[in-house]
């Protein structure tokens, strides 16, 4: 896109591999003892962020060194944070506690260790981790990536933080749920997994470990966090390398042919944890546990099963099935009668994140659209991989622009079934200069996330953009020339466009009047050691 510099391309295909990283296939009987069985998840841990412009802040006087795990130059996570107290530590990383500086705003920052990134797949992990929290920013029930930073011996990502632990812990100190709790609760997990699938991204280590809680109250917001082994997916896709957590692996992760319905499997068997307190298929290794895995037999003969109700058993049934064509998709779990017993079930389709934010660029005037592009050009390529990832696939020709036939394709792909007006409509806001096919900058202006706005440095850069002369304010004459040089100019009176925007009436836009209109209706969120299988029984 090129307003502020290059994206680059260092765009690969969507599969990873990290194979045997937590588990070994089965044919590799290992005798681990039920400690380390419980699968604990072997991977880096995330990076990434959108905290610094990628391009800026040398330190004063020379120029910062460049980064070799997040590619641009590093930069002191101290000068922005105050580091706390540890709040807990994983496989790779330590997580404290961190105040920002000038806001006193408190975060969790993960610290993850360079020396521990020893090949070029850790680093790629890594960034690719970073990627998907940006892509994943802005949705609810997901932990949102504030910054990341590298400095000469660690990766830091700043986070939300979530004080209130791991869902791990919770359902240790309540043995099991209710009925009630677990499907409220399930409700909640199966809506953050359409929403990484519609997105094109599949989690691949879905477990309670990998639920914090906002806050210790006992309806706190749940998040999704560690997209530490998720990618990017494209439908039809097919993946073969073995990852995950030994008891949350579907049977089809094992025979390494698999798609994103390997996550439903995961929080099936999240969901017999949650109402029976242990996990539906256990051994003392983990070899024992993939063959139990494999045979799929579920045990709901033992204590509590017998007095669980039908249509909970049901659930379990259907979204633990071995063939992933007939398990549930999130849609249908959604729509599972014992799930909807005391709560709101989608009748429609579930809505997904590209369509909304077409929607919503579709209703901005084009001056914000301008705006939006000069914005979307100075993105970083770790905080829009998502958005290509999502283009790429939608572009089935490979031509580099997305044709009306493709979106809709794309679209519906996604569950979001729409009416020829309606796509015509969205079709026309995305293309800017109105050839008939959105290219891949109208893409990715048009669906990144409008939480973009957050960041004052794009501000800035997109008024700067407007204001050629640099006078502190955007003329009727500059507005005019930006947009006839995005092909933007529809003959609509200029003073009016700028009337809407011009609160002081003077009859020219100054930079506060600016970035109220480019935030104006853009709508929009302690830690324990690590405890693993033994307190499961
Ligand atoms: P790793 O990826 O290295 O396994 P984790 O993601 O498990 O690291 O994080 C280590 C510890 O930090 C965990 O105990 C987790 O509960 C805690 N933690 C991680 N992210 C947050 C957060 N956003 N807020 C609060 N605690 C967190």
């Amino acid at each position: 896109m090129g307003n502020c510099f290059s994206h680059g391309d260092q765009a690969k295909a969507a599969k990873v591999q990290k194979d045997g990283a937590a588990c070994e296939p089965p044919a590799e009987p290992e005798q681990n003892p039920p400690h380390s069985a419980n699968g604990t998840t072997q991977k880096p841990a995330a990076a990434n962020g959108g905290g610094a412009p990628p391009a800026a802040r040398p330190a004063p006087g020379k120029p910062a060194q460049m980064g070799p795990v997040l590619g641009r130059p590093m930069e002191d996570v101290r000068q922005t944070y105050n580091i706390g107290k540890e709040l807990g530590r994983g496989q790779f990383g330590v997580t404290h506690l961190c105040t920002h500086k000038a806001t006193a705003e408190k975060f969790a920052c993960k610290t993850i260790a360079k020396r521990k990134l020893v090949n070029k797949e850790d680093i790629e992990d890594v960034r690719r981790e970073v990627q998907i929290m940006h892509h994943l920013a802005g949705q609810a029930n997901i932990v949102e990536l504030k910054g990341a930073y590298e400095d000469k011996q660690s990766v830091h990502l700043v986070m939300e933080l979530c004080a209130g632990g791991e869902l791990f812990d919770r359902i240790i100190a309540k043995g099991h749920y209710t009925e009630r709790a677990a499907a409220s609760l399930l409700r909640t997990i199966v809506q953050i997994v359409h929403t990484c699938h519609s997105m094109g991204v599949m989690h691949r280590d879905l477990k309670p470990e990998n639920f914090l809680l906002l806050s210790s109250d006992e309806d706190a917001p749940l998040k999704a966090t560690d997209f530490g082994l998720s990618v990017f997916f494209k439908q039809g896709e097919v993946f073969r390398d073995i990852v995950g957590s030994a008891y949350y692996i579907a049977p089809e992760v094992l025979k390494r042919k698999y798609g994103p319905e390997v996550d439903i499997w995961s929080i099936g068997v999240m969901l017999y944890i949650l109402l029976s307190g242990v996990p539906p298929f256990w051994a003392e290794s983990e070899h024992g546990i993939f063959n139990a895995i494999l045979r799929g037999h579920i045990d709901f003969t033992s204590d509590p099963w017998p007095n669980i109700s039908v249509g909970a058993k049901d659930l379990v049934r259907k979204m633990l099935n071995s063939d992933p064509k007939q398990r549930l998709t999130a849609f249908q779990v959604l729509n599972h009668p014992w799930i909807k017993e005391d709560g709101e079930a989608p009748d429609t389709p579930l809505d997904n994140a590209v369509f909304n934010r077409l929607k919503q660029f579709r209703a901005m005037n084009k001056f914000k659209k301008v705006a939006l592009r000069v914005i979307a050009g100075c993105l970083s390529e770790e905080e829009i991989r998502g958005l290509k990832e999502m283009f790429k696939s939608m572009d089935t020709d490979n031509s580099g622009t997305i044709t009306l036939e493709e979106l809709k394709q794309g679209l519906s792909k996604q569950g979001t079934k729409l009416t020829e007006m309606e796509l015509k409509q969205l079709m026309e806001a995305a293309d800017a200069d109105g050839n008939g096919t959105i290219d891949y900058d109208e893409f990715i202006t048009a669906t990144m996330h409008m939480n973009r706005m957050d960041r004052e440095e794009h501000l800035y850069t997109a008024f700067h953009y407007f204001d050629k002369d640099n006078s502190g304010y955007i003329t009727t004459e500059e507005l005019e020339q930006a947009l006839k040089e995005f092909g933007m100019h529809d003959g609509r009176d200029i003073n009016e466009i700028l009337s809407e925007v011009d609160s002081d009436n003077d009859g020219r836009i100054n930079y506060e009047e600016f970035a109220a209109m480019m935030r104006k209706g853009n709508p929009e969120v302690a830690a324990n050691p690590k405890k693993r299988r033994d307190v499961f029984v």
